[in-house]
């Protein structure tokens, strides 16, 4: 088995290609997972090593702790394994700091990004702010209409950055055909691919440029760990990768076992997550308290049919909307939940529950979306782990018994 390379001669499965991406004897030596090198001093025979080591630059070649060191490029090279399409996978701190670093790879000043609106905050916020500051300007676009998106692309926008399913309000964009327009005009196509991950959605196939991943979701897994990711083919690789070394982008190896360790078992848990997502959306769909569930998995639901057409597995995550209540009687809701914790982050073997707003953070479109009541528009987004679902279903009961019983001691 070459560098997280599988055996070509005929097609693995899942669980197989999970078992073994990355596994490279160079890296684990007689022992199955790579040990923890903690390094930061690579120290060389003599002078004349010392000096033979500037010149190369690439991965698997132990230089200084900046660039790595063999636990932190099993990591990389198991996720590029995993990517259909990726020369190479950057490591980097979070996934705030894999959307920073790509789109710092990519764009200069003068240049338009484009944005879809459902984008997750941060991403939102680094645009509108801090590449603002360098001279980069964003367009916020409709991620439902191509016909918009092409309108959108002037000679100045250099690359998109897509999300789909959206960050809450869980929008599943035709991502073939945005990315075939954005070819066409010379644009580099960015995802954000957290909530599918390559497994559900092979990203770089599906015609994006960069898949980007926050490891701190499902990768991970166990809500202990921060990390991003940013796969992509050759010569973006390679931009990525000097702009991370530019930026000073660097992993633990502590981190990256924690990962990688994970991702052993992340088809398992995306597997029974996404099982139990569609079990509880089922549920919320025939209950009168709610007026939309945002769950692509779920038969009838926004974007189910492109879920069905594009995507090869799903997650736990999604979001439903409150029938007409008032935003208090959504955290009386929330506050009775035993199972569900409250917090942000996904992804984790634990169920979350967290309430949203998206009306501020969109330019583009309508929150409630047209065509909805005025009144629905406080949502929960769960993040479903690896409880029983029975359970889960249980205590979002008890929630709304609660809801009801805050609604009739008001009256
Ligand atoms: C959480 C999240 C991120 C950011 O990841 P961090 O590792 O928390 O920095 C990026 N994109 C999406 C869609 C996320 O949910």
């Amino acid at each position: 088995m070459g560098k997280g390379k599988f055996p070509t001669d005929h097609p693995l499965g899942q669980g197989t290609r999970l078992a073994i991406a990355g596994r490279d004897p160079e890296y684990t030596g007689a022992v199955v997972n790579p040990p923890v090198w903690r390094a930061s001093t690579h120290l060389y025979a003599d002078t004349a090593a010392l000096k033979d080591g500037t010149r190369h630059n690439e991965d698997g070649r132990f230089f200084y702790g900046r660039r790595g060191a063999p636990t932190q490029w099993a990591l990389s090279d198991a996720l590029t394994a995993l990517e259909p399409g990726a020369e190479g996978t950057v490591l980097y701190p979070s996934g705030v700091a894999a959307i920073a670093g790509a789109l710092m790879a990519v764009l200069s000043p003068g240049d338009v990004l484009l944005v879809t609106d459902n984008a997750y905050e941060p991403t939102r916020n680094m645009a509108t702010g801090l590449l603002k500051r360098f001279g980069v300007q964003t367009r916020f676009v409709d991620p439902l209409d191509g016909a918009a998106f092409e309108a959108s692309i002037c000679s100045a926008t250099k690359a998109v950055l897509l999300e789909s399913p959206g960050s809450l309000t869980m929008e599943v964009q035709d991502i073939p055909a945005l990315t075939a327009i954005a070819r066409q005009h010379g644009v580099i196509s960015i995802i954000d691919n957290t909530w599918a991950t390559p497994l559900g959605f092979p990203a770089l196939e599906r015609g994006c440029d960069i898949a980007i991943m926050s490891l701190t979701k499902h990768v991970g897994g166990h809500s202990d760990l921060m990390m991003g990711s940013a796969a992509a083919r050759g010569d973006l690789y390679r931009t990525l990768r000097q702009t991370a070394q530019a930026l000073g982008h660097v992993v633990s190896p502590d981190d990256a076992s924690l990962a990688l360790r994970s991702l052993r078992t992340m088809g398992l848990r995306l597997d029974r997550s996404t099982h139990s997502a569609l079990a509880i959306a089922s549920w919320l769909k025939g209950r009168a308290e709610v007026a939309h569930v945002l769950c692509p998995l779920l038969p009838g639901a926004p974007g189910h049919e492109l879920w069905t057409r594009d995507f090869t597995g799903g997650c736990g995550l999604f979001s439903f909307v409150i029938k007409g209540r008032s935003a208090a009687a959504r955290s009386q809701l929330i506050d009775a939940l035993q199972l569900f914790g409250i917090g942000y982050s996904w992804g984790g073997y634990e169920s979350l529950a967290i309430p949203f707003d998206p009306a501020g953070n969109r330019s583009a479109t309508p929150w409630p979306p047209s065509g909805w009541d005025t009144g629905d528009r406080y949502g929960i987004r769960l993040s479903i782990g690896l409880e029983d679902p029975a359970d889960l279903i249980c205590d979002l009961a008890t929630g709304f018994a609660a809801m009801e019983q805050a609604d009739m001691e008001q009256e």
